[in-house]
């Protein structure tokens, strides 16, 4: 048997989903499987790669041309000018198009664009859309060559616009046919869709390729493959891949018939479709498989993929008339399953980089993180650590199953990766990074800097109190750039409602240290929560703005309330608990896909989205910072009851809890004179290499960087000169490189150096390059 892996379109565009990558790595456990090869296709990037090329855009204006004038003429009859001519350009403009596609792809690729940004701006030839126009229109200065980036993913908007409009409605560059998706009723809405235009003339092609490319490898290798079977797993992260994933597994099933066995698992599988009441959908795959997939293909595995009525552990699927539903409970194989979840690691290295678009789509630096730029994406643990919010899917396995990986061999394997694939940014898509492992990581990090080209990275965490400003220094030292949590409701009652299980002191606390670390900091944000009143809303509201006016935030979304049926809130209603809300249950098991539960007063909160939005995007750009939050509604809302100094409030609090951690002498003493073996403290020095200079007669001084500024501490008088530079030699090396590279010699030393440092440099020293770890 081989494994062909598929994550469905249309996901990201910039870099790969990571399911596929975890799971190719699975089956590759060579103890376990034998599988003749393991193979894994990102259908997201080639389809992408095949309607955004010369031949795609040559195929879509053939297929579309009629039509887009007929709408063009129909626009200007109803004096919609500004769409006439739009679409008119489209068809004016389509050699350019056809003739510019590639060379806008390479800008994006950094394969030998460059040459081509500077006429892509100038050039009057060069194609032109409503958003590009937006974009330089918008610009209020010269347009540049650095401009180009951003024109380019423009253009690519522009285009999957003239798409949406004229060919196909259910299309965008991420997610297709998404509005179809979640907490669907009726299975037969996808049916309708699965052959939409831009599956049927894009997507089907490119699988016909990729079946004839796979059958031909099979020939070549095995004089029986007429009968191998192949397992073909097709990943759903998201709702908007559910109509590709149909089509690609109906595509499949008429292709390779009987030798096929298809499973579908992932994201959107394992939230909306726990409880599959619908047999029609065994028309097109065999199986699903839920949670981390492993355990449920360990279980069909060791039963030879019989399907002949068995409960099959965390498997889906049909047989006689009947659905075998998913056996929750089997120890045996859920320990396998964790065993391997703490050994697969994600294999990237057959994806070819170069073809994924960096995006350059908005100047806020922290959401360019998502886009511009590929990241291998890997998670430090699998699960949270907290997973206790209300409003969160905590009955779930992702969220719920919380098991750390070995960050050192997480670590090498990362490298490794890197090293085949070129690219050396991680994305921890971690439910919520453990503080332990982002800070091992750093330090794994750290060591590799002695040789060779580090990894930078980022990804998502908790803001909590563990993150203070030592571990923020070191963390970016070690490579940290930007970090996403959840703040939710930013009032103390908010957080107690959704049960964040961190106070508003903390969330300051922990931004203020990222920021003075230099790290760029996303915040979530929940309105509609159904205890939530308009003053909740508002004063929530002017936190988020207090939080951007002072400086502690990049950038925001605010995401509304919605009632899952996974969530700890529906787990304890279903207890008798919070009797204040009153989910709408209908007839579920009439639901092909359900997820979201309604609830009653949830329609209330949906018309300050809008404004939510306006404002927030305007703060992200530093405008409206000081207009009074209830002005940004064009209805009376009322006043927050929050000061207007409550972030303010909150940084004194942190600035004067960080100078009296700082006051930790004693911890120093005890580090360097090995003195107390139950002190884990680790001191490292983060600074510039520190010098010795003379002030005066007998008086020494040591100067050093740290964050651009020079700091400087006098040493005791009559310290030689000899001992001073040993001083600055024994700071330097606590350095973080130099950690694993302790040896005996600099122990003795320390021991000796130290006794030099007195509390009065120590003070100097704190926060100012000499950063204390608990590792
Ligand atoms: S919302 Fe985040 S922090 Fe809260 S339980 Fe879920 S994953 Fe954990």
């Amino acid at each position: 048997m081989k494994v062909v892996i598929l994550q469905s379109p249309l996901v990201q565009l910039n870099t790969p989903y990571p399911s596929g990558a975890y799971l190719k790595s699975f089956f590759l456990q060579q103890d376990i499987f034998n599988f003749s090869s393991v193979q894994w296709f990102d259908l997201s990037n080639l389809l992408y790669n095949n309607i955004f090329s010369k031949d795609g855009l040559t195929k879509l204006f053939e297929l579309t041309t009629d039509k887009a004038l007929q709408l063009a003429q129909k626009s200007q009859k109803e004096n919609d000018e500004n769409t006439a001519f739009n679409l008119q350009r489209y068809i004016f403009q389509k050699d350019s198009w056809i003739n510019w596609i590639d060379k806008i792809k390479s800008i994006l690729t950094d394969s030998n664009g460059r040459e081509f940004c500077h006429e892509f701006i100038f050039s009057p030839f060069a194609p032109r859309g409503n958003r590009m126009d937006n974009f330089l229109s918008e610009l209020n200065r010269e347009v540049t060559i650095d401009d180009a980036r951003f024109l380019a993913s423009f253009a690519l908007a522009d285009l999957a616009d003239y798409i949406n409009v004229v060919f196909d409605k259910n299309f965008s560059l991420i997610r297709y046919a998404e509005h179809l998706a979640t907490s669907q009723k009726d299975f037969s809405k996808f049916l309708k869709v699965i052959d939409s235009p831009i599956l049927k003339n894009f997507l089907t092609p490119l699988l016909q390729n990729l079946f004839l490319q796979i059958d031909s490898q099979q020939k070549s290798k095995n004089e029986n493959s007429e009968n191998e079977k192949i397992l073909f797993c097709i990943s759903v992260p998201f709702a908007g891949c559910f109509a590709s994933t149909l089509h690609i597994a109906k595509e499949i099933k008429n292709y390779f018939g009987k030798n096929a066995n298809v499973s579908i698992g992932g994201g959107f599988i394992n939230t909306e479709l726990r409880n599959i009441n619908e047999e029609k959908l065994f028309d097109y795959v065999d199986f699903v498989s839920y949670d981390r997939g492993y355990g449920s293909y360990i279980d069909l595995l060791k039963n030879n993929f019989l399907l002949y009525g068995k409960q099959y552990y965390k498997t889906t699927y049909f047989y006689e008339n009947k659905i075998i539903t998913q056996k929750e409970n089997d120890l045996e194989i859920s320990k396998i399953e964790n065993d391997f979840t703490k050994k697969v690691f994600p294999d990237f290295s057959e994806i070819d980089f170069s073809l994924y678009p960096r995006l350059a789509d908005d100047i806020n630096p922290m959401h360019r993180i998502w886009s511009d730029g590929s990241w291998l994406k890997a998670y430090l643990a699998h699960g949270c650590y907290w997973h206790r919010c209300a409003f969160c899917d905590t009955t779930l396995d992702y969220v719920c199953n919380y098991s750390r990986i070995d960050t050192e061999l997480l670590y090498n394997w990362l490298y490794q990766q890197a090293q085949k694939t070129g690219i050396y940014g991680i994305h921890f898509v971690d439910e919520a990074s453990p503080p332990k492992s982002l800070s091992e990581f750093a330090l794994l990090n750290c060591k590799n800097d002695l040789e060779q080209k580090r990894l930078t990275f980022w990804g998502n965490i908790r803001f909590e109190k563990t993150f203070s400003r030592d571990l923020a220094d070191f963390l970016a030292y070690g490579g940290l750039t930007g970090v996403s949590g959840g703040i939710e409701i930013a009032t103390g009652k908010g957080l107690q409602d959704v049960n964040k299980g961190t106070d508003f002191d903390s969330i300051v606390a922990s931004c203020a240290s990222f920021k003075e670390a230099g790290i760029l900091v996303h915040a979530y944000m929940i309105y509609g929560f159904y205890t939530e009143t308009p003053q909740d809303l508002i004063n929530s509201m002017e936190t988020l703005r207090q939080l951007f006016a002072n400086g502690l935030l990049d950038s925001s979304f605010w995401h509304k309330f919605v009632l899952t049926k996974h969530s700890t809130l529906f787990a304890e209603y279903q207890k008798g608990m919070h009797p204040k809300l009153k989910p709408i249950i209908s007839n579920e098991k009439s639901w092909f896909a359900q997820n979201d539960i309604r609830f009653e007063g949830e329609e209330k909160s949906q018309r300050y989205t809008d404004y939510l939005e306006y404002a927030l995007n305007n703060w992200m750009h530093g405008i409206g910072l000081n207009k009074k939050v209830q002005s940004w509604f064009d209805f009376p809302m009322p006043q927050p009851t929050i000061p207007q100094n409550y972030v303010e409030k909150s940084i004194e609090k942190y600035e004067n809890k960080k100078l009296s951690e700082f006051n930790d002498f004693q911890d120093f003493i005890d580090f360097t004179q090995k003195s107390n073996p139950k002190n884990k403290n680790q001191f490292f020095w983060l600074g510039g290499k520190p010098i010795v200079t003379e002030e005066g007669k007998n008086h020494l001084q040591l100067r050093w960087m740290y964050f651009n500024e020079i700091h400087n501490a006098f040493l005791p008088e009559g310290t030689s000169n000899e001992t001073a530079q040993k001083l600055a030699d024994f700071l330097y090396s606590l350095r973080p490189e130099n950690h694993f590279a302790t040896d005996e010699n600099r122990i003795t030393q320390e021991k000796q150096i130290s006794s030099i440092i007195n509390a009065k440099i120590y003070k100097k020293l704190r926060g100012n390059a000499l950063c204390k770890i608990k590792l």
